[in-house]
């Protein structure tokens, strides 16, 4: 591919990934997601001392602290990255949820035989089936997540994402490309084992209401407060809305420096499986004005070298004491062997 090739293909990602209905960082998604943000902090403004300052608002929005920061210019590259390289190195190297949902399928065939149709075509199929899907995208999401901040190998990828030290809907994109790939792994396999049931039970091809391919409950979500969780906006669910829907403020403490906060709130979407597992931090109502960041973040941790190298040679890192204990072993195994056939030699 030539220079202009590669810079027309750039563009034409670029171009769909910000007006693509379904895409991430649309700019419909990010127009409504502002607009809900500003309104609902205006509102609890109002309600708190009975006025909304929208100067003080806008100020704290457009600052140049927000979005001249190193970290949100790692940000940047880290978006271009996912949106023009991520797509085909996903689709080459991650198996598709098509193809487990078609093993699941056939597996549950020979295990229980064919129960379909069962509501061949109802609406009510495509609803069930957009619900159960965007479930499993849910639970796949939260045991992703859970192992990320749980096995070391793992974190040292995810940490990337920590490191931000200021939250933009930018910071969605602040992950590392092995991050993304095992999230794509995980996603196959549990959306995709998802489906699989789904067609085994329905005896059809899957069918839920998504746009773009994306599904349209995840949809809605991102059309409202998803941009909010990488935001400065603090407005918090609590209450049993708390319990149910991770709002901005939830996510803003998974970001938080504060080792109290540390591994909480590890869904998408719903707060419901942080409540069932007890990481769930039901964020306060004012605003704790928190500090984001990781520790061990390296030397410079917004450098390009940073946002890519580094996380590789730290996780790498991790594994040396495993791979001396082998090595050890490997060694001590050889030695008794070699003492052993030596003894035979020469008995
Ligand atoms: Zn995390
Ligand atoms: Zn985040």
């Amino acid at each position: 591919m030539d220079l202009y090739s590669a810079a027309r293909f750039s563009l034409h990602r670029l171009n769909l990934e910000f007006t693509s209905p379904g895409s991430i960082f649309s700019i419909y998604s990010l127009a409504t997601s502002f607009t809900v943000g500003f309104c609902a902090l205006s509102y609890l403004h109002w309600k708190r001392r009975g006025r909304t300052n929208f100067r003080a608002l806008s100020r704290a929005i457009l600052s140049q602290k927000l979005w001249l920061r190193e970290s949100t210019l790692a940000d940047i590259q880290l978006f271009i990255i996912s949106v023009v390289f991520m797509p085909a190195i996903v689709t080459g190297l991650v198996i598709s949820s098509s193809a487990v949902a078609t093993s699941t399928h056939a597996v549950l065939d020979s295990l229980f035989g064919a129960i379909g149709p069962y509501a061949c075509c109802s609406p009510w199929t495509k609803i069930f089936s957009t619900i159960v899907l965007f479930l499993a995208y849910e639970i796949g999401y939260w045991v992703d997540h859970y192992l990320k901040h749980r096995v070391p190998f793992l974190w040292e990828f995810h940490k990337l994402h920590h490191t931000a030290d200021v939250l933009t809907p930018l910071t969605n994109f602040r992950n590392h490309p092995i991050d993304n790939l095992i999230f794509g792994y995980m996603l196959a396999f549990f959306i995709g084992g998802a489906s699989g049931v789904l067609e085994w039970l329905f005896n059809q091809h899957t069918q839920s209401f998504t746009v773009d391919g994306k599904n349209i409950l995840f949809i809605v979500f991102l059309w409202t407060i998803g941009h909010l969780q990488h935001s400065q906006f603090w407005i918090p669910f609590r209450g049993v809305w708390g319990r149910l829907i991770l709002s901005p403020a939830h996510h803003q403490i998974h970001h938080s420096r504060d080792p109290a906060h540390y591994n909480r709130n590890l869904g998408s979407v719903l707060a419901v499986w942080d409540w069932a597992f007890g990481t769930l931090e039901i964020p306060t109502t004012k605003n704790p004005h928190l500090v984001y960041g990781a520790d061990n973040a390296g030397a410079a941790p917004h450098s390009t070298f940073g946002i890519l190298v580094t996380p590789m040679i730290q996780a790498a890192q991790t594994l040396r004491p495993t791979l001396e204990n082998l090595i050890r072993s490997g060694g001590e195994a050889w030695s008794a062997f070699s003492d052993k056939t030596s003894r035979s030699r020469n008995g």
